[in-house]
């Protein structure tokens, strides 16, 4: 018989436990001529230390030993199986023939089966080579668990992996769209439960399509990166921040008012404008719009919010690009394009 798994299946190992020194001699000699390797002990508790480097055994313990009885040795014997100390084992009890309740008693211990004394030699060894059967197929169903486990761990570890992939954009590593709403509703809910404010940021990369045309693709890809990157190093990593479009950012900013949201918005637009981006030796003028706006009554939803962030951006854009607009009922602006809609 063969499993899958790398670990062979030992050969098994017979435990003795005998206090009589003529019938542990007597049964030594037999179960060592039936071909098993036999280890034999005087009393239970030196049987016990004896198993502590086995995997698998098949065990003959009698009834009436000194330290530690056969019933006894069962019980500690089942700890051992139920600790995965010892993969598989057989235990068979030997009893005197009068002895019907311990037979009872081991049976319920935990013993596989008993044998009574006198016993006949042959019997012994065909329950011997039963116990080994069921030995083996206990190490083989062993061995599928073990593999089992492996491929589950394996299969967790994947399913992981292709739940980020599915919620992440490939080329910034930020919340793909699909991702971002999700978080965004979250955050949003969040916000409302506990009636924290909660802003959102929105922006565009200013004539992107003139550094694709200029520069060629792979180098508004490189901007594309590196302003998610520097965006990112700027906000706190719990606000959400995703690619929602082509080169169209959104940043969820809980607990932000928009002034205080317009002020981050007005820090990034300035720190990106003055970043030098540059790819393959050549410089290339990177400038972002901002549309700024904070959650009201006035919106149902975390889209509604968007939406009135993307108008502001819009705003931004129409009125000469590189600056921030939102939507606030103060009146601040922030240089040095900012603006506050009316
Ligand atoms: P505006 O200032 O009004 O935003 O002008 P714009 O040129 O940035 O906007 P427009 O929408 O006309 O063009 C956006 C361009 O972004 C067009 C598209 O080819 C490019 N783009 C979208 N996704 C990617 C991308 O993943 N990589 C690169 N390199 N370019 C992209
Ligand atoms: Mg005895
Ligand atoms: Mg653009
Ligand atoms: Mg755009």
């Amino acid at each position: 018989m063969s499993i899958s798994n790398t670990d062979p299946i030992q050969r098994p190992v017979v435990v003795l436990a005998e206090d009589e020194p003529a019938t542990r001699a007597l049964i030594a000699r037999q179960v060592s001529a039936a071909g098993f390797d036999v280890r034999a002990y005087e009393n239970g508790r030196l049987a016990l230390d004896g198993l502590r480097d086995l995997e698998t055994a098949l065990i003959i313990a009698d009834w009436h030993m000194p330290e530690m009885d056969g019933v006894a040795l069962c019980r500690a014997v089942r700890e051992l199986r139920e600790a995965h100390a010892l993969r598989s084992c057989f235990f068979l009890l030997l009893t005197a023939e009068s002895e019907v309740e311990s037979i009872v008693e081991g049976l319920e211990a935990g013993a596989d089966d008993y044998l009574t004394k006198p016993y006949h030699r042959q019997e012994l060894l065909a329950r011997l080579r039963a116990g080994q059967r069921i030995n083996e197929l206990q190490q083989l169903l062993w061995g599928r668990q073990v593999e089992l486990e492996r491929v589950n761990a394996q299969l967790g570890h994947m399913a992981k992996r292709m739940e980020k992939l599915a919620n992440t954009d490939a080329l910034t590593g930020l919340s793909n769209r699909r991702h971002f709403f999700e978080r965004a509703d979250e955050q949003w809910s969040l916000a409302r439960r506990h009636d924290h404010p909660f802003s959102c940021v929105m922006f565009d990369i200013d004539h992107f399509k003139r550094v694709n045309d200029t520069y060629g693709h792979a180098a508004g890809d490189h901007v594309l990166r590196e302003v998610a990157a520097l965006i990112r190093a700027e906000v706190p990593k719990s606000d959400v921040f995703g690619r929602i479009g082509g080169e169209e950012f959104c940043v969820m900013m809980f607990a932000a008012q928009a002034d205080g949201a317009a002020q981050t918005a007005e820090r990034l637009r300035s720190m990106v404008e003055s970043a030098h981006l540059a790819f393959e030796g050549r410089e290339i003028p990177v400038t972002l719009s901002l549309g700024v706006a904070e959650r009201s009554e006035r919106h149902d939803s975390v889209e509604a919010l968007i939406a009135d962030a993307d108008q502001l951006l819009y705003r931004a854009k129409e009125s000469g690009r590189n600056q921030v607009w939102v939507s606030s009922g103060g009146g601040t602006r922030f240089a040095p394009g900012a603006a506050v809609a009316s």
